[in-house]
């Protein structure tokens, strides 16, 4: 594999590149310059028959130990741009950049991405949200690549999706860049809600420890944190992972984790919160066993 619009690094090792900070050796690992880079890659992977795994910033993912394909990151497709109230962005961008943007330009409606530790192209894979708010509610388009490597505009409304859920990855779409319509706001307003969610999640969330954010769903009138704090499991470890001290529904690595200490530790909580309620937690993170 050799272009000039990919950085390749062989045996590489993803721990940086997900926010659990898990080992997770792989045989390829592509960041993508620009798209003939990508284009080229895909093709490689087609020709060479070669597994594949497209990775945003890595936040929501319990990476297994060894992957023997390629691992495809859109690292510097990561362009923003403000045309009065329309937003165009590349899927490599984070989350955190769009809201600060947006809110620079005066703009209202992605305060609550601030929060996302996510890229554009991950969130709206995941439908990601917070504070009532998803990252569909101001969404126009997407632009993908196809599986037979077209680019393709998708309008919102052809798109599946529910809570935390889309049906991007059953089309075998790769999101290139995504369209918003946002609204004319305050830009004061904004800086302090965007300074207010900030200060509230650092007093709730264990955010100076590796994880992956909320680890389940909330179900239906009631809380995730709440039904696993009510089972005696705070701060439950196996292995290096542990349930968090400050946020129950939040497993934290404390240096030594695995996917499998991670996994063991949702069995866990998933079975003590059946028995005691009598309620199935779903999982919000998403696990990859490579095959
Ligand atoms: C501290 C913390 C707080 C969090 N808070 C929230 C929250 O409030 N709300 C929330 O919804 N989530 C939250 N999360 C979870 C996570 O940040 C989101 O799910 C985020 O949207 C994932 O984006 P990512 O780029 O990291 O995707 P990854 O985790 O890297 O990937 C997620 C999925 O998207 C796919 N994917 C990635 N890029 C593309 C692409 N270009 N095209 C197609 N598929 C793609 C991947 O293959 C994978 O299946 C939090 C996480 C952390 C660590």
């Amino acid at each position: 594999m050799n272009n000039e619009g990919i950085k390749l690094i062989e045996n590489a090792n993803l721990k940086k590149y997900n926010t659990y900070n898990l080992d997770c050796k792989v045989k390829y690992f592509v960041e993508i310059i620009n798209l003939e880079g990508l284009i080229y890659t895909l093709n490689y992977i087609k020709e060479n028959k070669l597994k594949y795994f497209i990775i945003g910033a890595g936040s929501n993912l319990i990476l297994g130990p060894n992957f023997d394909g390629v691992v495809i990151k859109l690292s510097k497709l990561t362009k923003i741009t403000i045309t009065d109230n329309i937003v165009e962005v590349e899927a490599g961008a984070m989350m955190n950049k769009l809201a600060k943007k947006t809110v620079n330009a005066s703009l209202t409606g992605l305060e609550w991405a601030i929060n996302i530790p996510g890229t554009v192209g991950g969130s709206i894979n995941n439908n990601a949200g917070a504070y009532n708010s998803s990252i569909f509610d101001n969404l126009l388009n997407i632009t993908v690549l196809t599986k037979d490597l077209k680019i393709q505009e998708i309008p919102k409304d052809k798109i599946t999706y529910s809570y935390r859920h889309t049906n991007i990855k059953e089309k075998g779409y790769l999101i290139l860049s995504a369209k918003f319509k946002l609204t004319p706001g305050n830009k004061e307003q904004s800086i302090a809600l965007i300074k207010d969610r900030c200060q509230r999640r650092l007093e709730t969330q264990p955010l100076d420890k590796p994880s992956a954010g909320s680890v389940f769903r909330n179900p239906p009138e009631d809380h995730a944190g709440r039904l696993i704090e009510a089972s005696n499991l705070k701060g439950k470890q196996i292995g290096g992972a542990q349930i968090s001290e400050k946020h129950a529904n939040f497993i934290v690595n404390t240096g030594t984790a695995t996917s499998n200490d991670i996994k063991n530790l949702i069995k866990l909580i998933q079975a003590e919160v059946k028995q005691k309620f009598n309620i199935d937690l779903i999982l919000e993170q998403e696990i990859i066993d490579w095959k």
